[in-house]
């Protein structure tokens, strides 16, 4: 059987997947605001307590921020920053005694999709995080893709493509670059920008209900929200040519995204007068799919 760790900034959620996908058991911890070595205690008793409730030992998997530098081993990019520079596998595998499996959390959700889940059977797949933060991941038959530096996939902190004239030259972003696709397509953006154009506070995910329900506002903003993430996807379109395109996180939830985004990239790709095959598609396993995702990253067997 096969353990899933997601590691996230608020919590820890461990679950075990047998043979055929079929969820054993699940936990979730708070995650330690602490020293790092908390951290790594808090995942090693994870697992030897699903191990308990399993009564089997199991192959580990773990989803996590950031990347693992293939150059030294070490955890990079990551926004809990208190992991960056950490030997996080080395220390998990010494202290577990096994291999370990860590791939970043976009990577994780585009496997868990590509598994068993919404994209099952597309050849190549593209995970997309829309959250506070922006990311994704590549996954090629089942397989994610890493690359030279691990950042396959990391379009968040690319410039939005094809920059209106007042879309220039952008919000610095705490990457320390200006007008990253993060900094258009995260919920605080899409929030923020609504707020300031309207004055009206709504959460992003109400500003998609909102546009649903008829709301002028709303659907003004919508509709620019759609066409930046066409744009962006576009892009990862022309260079990957995915099969599928899942979308995860709290904005996957908003449901006109997965009719206009569509439309809109027909302007965008290179691929006149062909159709567009691509499918957008949401998470089949929602905020599952993370997890489950990182128990995937070991064969069933
Ligand atoms: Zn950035």
């Amino acid at each position: 059987m096969r353990i899933g760790i997601d590691l996230g900034g608020t919590k820890i959620e461990g679950l075990v997947l047998d043979t055929d996908g079929t969820e054993r058991a699940r936990l979730r911890v708070a995650t330690p605001q602490g020293v790092y070595e908390e951290t790594v205690q808090a995942i090693v008793d994870l697992v030897a307590a699903l191990e308990r409730q399993v009564g089997a030992r199991c192959s580990v998997g773990i989803g996590h921020p950031g990347a693992i530098s293939p150059a030294t081993g070490l955890i990079k990019n990551a926004n809990s920053t208190r992991l960056n520079g950490q030997p996080l596998r080395a220390d998990l595998e010494q202290r577990l005694g096994r291999e370990v499996r860590m791939q970043n959390d976009a990577n994780c959700l585009a496997v868990s999709e590509a598994s068993d889940g919404a994209a099952a059977g597309s050849g190549i797949v593209f995970g997309v995080i829309l959250g506070t933060g922006v990311g994704g991941g590549v996954v090629i038959d089942g397989k994610p893709l890493t690359g030279a530096q691990a950042i396959a996939g990391e379009w968040g902190h690319n410039p939005l493509p094809h920059p209106r004239d007042d879309e220039r030259p952008g919000l610095r972003c705490y990457c320390g670059r200006t007008g990253c696709i993060e900094t258009w397509l995260s919920g605080p953006r899409l929030q923020a920008e609504f707020e300031r154009r309207t004055g009206r506070t709504l959460r992003a995910t109400d500003i998609a209900e909102a546009a649903l329900a008829g709301d002028a506002q709303a659907a003004e903003q919508m509709e620019l929200y759609c066409d930046r993430l066409a744009r962006a996807l576009s892009v990862v379109i022309n260079i990957v040519d995915p099969h599928a395109i899942v979308l995860g996180g709290g904005l996957s939830r908003m449901a006109p995204l997965y009719s206009r985004v569509p439309e809109f990239w027909k302007k965008y790709v290179f691929s006149e007068p062909d159709l567009i095959v691509t499918k957008l598609l949401p998470p089949r396993f929602g905020d599952s799919s993370g997890v489950r995702g990182a128990a995937w990253l070991w064969p069933a067997k």
